[in-house]
């Protein structure tokens, strides 16, 4: 019997005494505990009449439990499919429509509506909650751990993640066995992760940061992991002298900047950050090394790929970029239109090929087509670029183009002069429609605590070093950036806001 995910992360924990998890309260789980409490979900599941194959959608808080109930998924070889907590009982309905799941996990306090979503469905429902009991956890009690492993090949699924669907519709993206376990393997070796590590652990594990980059490579390496259910500064502060590593996105990297108690002493000891799921600013990059001496490692990664590229653990973590190809990985820069490969330097689409790439989107024949090529290329949407050195930097989505005037403008270029002017924190360009030129740039800024940007300078400062086309035609003060949970900018709801500025009436 093989369980190639089982096998590589789940196994090995069986005899171990040690720690796996510690929780905010000082709480320990050893390894042997997470397997039993992993192969006792992996029995409850089974006794609720699921199937190797079957979907279990699952809305939880992150506890130890929820990602026992995750191990146990896979040593059933049930398809793992996570949620945000964030989403609405209605937006759930959607995903447990359209994956046919056949067991709905909730919290307690949703169970009123997420039941009727189940039922309407044709799901069963059970609870999970914050400390990890429900009803799915007192069956997997009175059952126990007494479970066989369901064997699984490389290409069966392990998890289906949706995308967060800004566009449109969010899309199942098909995981396999090998596509975790493969970018696991990469990622362990590339950033040297091994038993010795403490990983502190502050992300989502309904998203494929949290629970794949983070949860995967330190099981995998046999490290231990401070589960906080979610980033705060004062407990990262407590628990990093603990830590020798940290994943994080860059918001938490921000706002440990902002704290006076982030100091160099207080992370002399640790061997690596890591940052991804949104673009680290080149000079939060450099603040940081100025504070902590420490070089955050910029990495690349998407929902239907797992992780692309890395900055190198030895040699240069250049900031602004996202490094090289991981091992096993192609990377092309292609001509959005023609799906002809640009010259080195020139701003394209950006493809991706090798096992960490998905199998598609889990019945949308149509869609996978469209982006993942009979060559096996996945087309991701990202623009970007392939410096002199071979170090690849992002531009932006290619839904955030801006085409004014029939002139293609990217938004990164006008953001980076934008953040260097006084006063000015951070910023997003955006096009908004416009009855003459389609769409008109849009500069929206942050301006620094207690700074008062001046926009008219800002302007000239612009006009010095960008073509016409490109200069924003107003600029937009607010007071933060709407982001997502993985810190992402909203954009779509940026454009919703300023959709009107230049209408004209009828
Ligand atoms: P998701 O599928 O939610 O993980 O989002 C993936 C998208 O996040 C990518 O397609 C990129 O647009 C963006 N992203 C991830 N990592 C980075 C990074 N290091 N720099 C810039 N954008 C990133």
């Amino acid at each position: 019997m093989t369980n190639p995910l089982y096998d590589a992360l789940i196994a090995p924990l069986a005899n171990r005494t040690t720690p796996v998890l510690t929780d905010s309260t000082g709480a320990e789980m050893t390894g042997a505990k997470l397997h039993a409490k992993a192969l006792s979900y992996a029995a409850a599941l089974c006794s609720l009449g699921l199937k190797p194959g079957d979907r279990l959608a699952v809305q939880i808080d992150k506890s130890a439990q929820a990602l026992a109930l995750y191990c146990g998924a896979l040593a059933a070889g049930i398809v793992f499919l996570p949620l945000n907590t964030a989403y609405t009982a209605a937006e759930v309905e959607y995903f447990v429509a359209n994956s046919g799941a056949a067991l709905l996990v909730g919290a307690p306090d949703k169970q009123d509506e997420l039941a009727q979503v189940a039922a309407r469905n044709g799901a069963r429902f059970e609870t999970l909650d914050a400390l990890g009991e429900g009803s799915l956890t007192d069956i997997a009690r009175l059952i126990g751990p007494s479970f066989t492993p369901v064997a699984r090949a490389a290409d069966d699924l392990a998890a289906i993640l949706y995308t967060s669907g800004t566009t449109g519709r969010s899309k199942g993206a098909m995981l396999t066995q090998a596509n975790l376990l493969s970018n696991c393997d990469v990622l362990m070796a590339e950033w040297r992760f091994t038993d010795q590590d403490v990983l502190l652990h502050m992300l989502p594990i309904f998203h494929t940061h949290g629970l794949f980059v983070a949860t995967n490579v330190v099981l995998r390496a046999g490290g231990r992991m401070i589960f906080l259910a979610g980033f705060k500064v004062d407990q990262a502060l407590k628990f990093l002298p603990q830590a020798t590593t940290m994943m994080g996105v860059p918001t938490f990297y921000t706002r440990l900047l902002d704290s006076p108690e982030f100091t160099r002493d207080l992370v002399a000891h640790m061997r690596l950050f890591t940052s991804g799921s949104a673009p680290l600013l080149a000079e939060t990059h450099e603040e940081f090394e100025g504070r902590t001496g420490h070089r955050i490692l910029e990495r690349y990664g998407m929902t239907e790929t797992n992780m692309n590229t890395s900055n190198p653990y030895d040699g240069e973590r250049r900031a602004g970029t996202v490094g090289f190809p991981l091992q096993g990985v192609e990377v092309k820069i292609t001509d959005p239109n023609t799906g002809e490969e640009v010259p080195r330097g020139t701003a394209g689409m950006i493809e991706v090929r090798g096992p960490n790439v998905f199998k598609g989107y889990w019945e949308m024949p149509e869609k996978t087509r469209e982006e993942l090529r009979e060559n096996g290329f996945f087309i991701t949407g990202d623009i970007g670029q392939i410096d002199a050195d071979g170090y690849i930097s992002i531009v932006g989505r290619q839904k955030d183009l801006i085409i004014t005037g029939g002139y293609n403008v990217y938004p990164k270029e006008i953001e980076l002069i934008l953040d260097e002017q006084e006063g000015v924190l951070e910023s997003a360009v955006i096009g908004v429609p416009h009855p003459d030129f389609g769409e008109a740039v849009v500069g929206v800024l942050v301006p620094r605590a207690g700074a008062k940007p001046d926009l008219d300078a800002i302007k000239a400062a612009m006009g010095e070093s960008l073509a016409k086309f490109k200069q924003p035609k107003t600029l937009v003060e607010v007071a933060e950036l709407p982001r997502n949970t993985m810190g992402k900018v909203q954009k779509n709801l940026l454009r919703q806001e300023f959709d009107a500025m230049f209408k004209v009436d009828a």
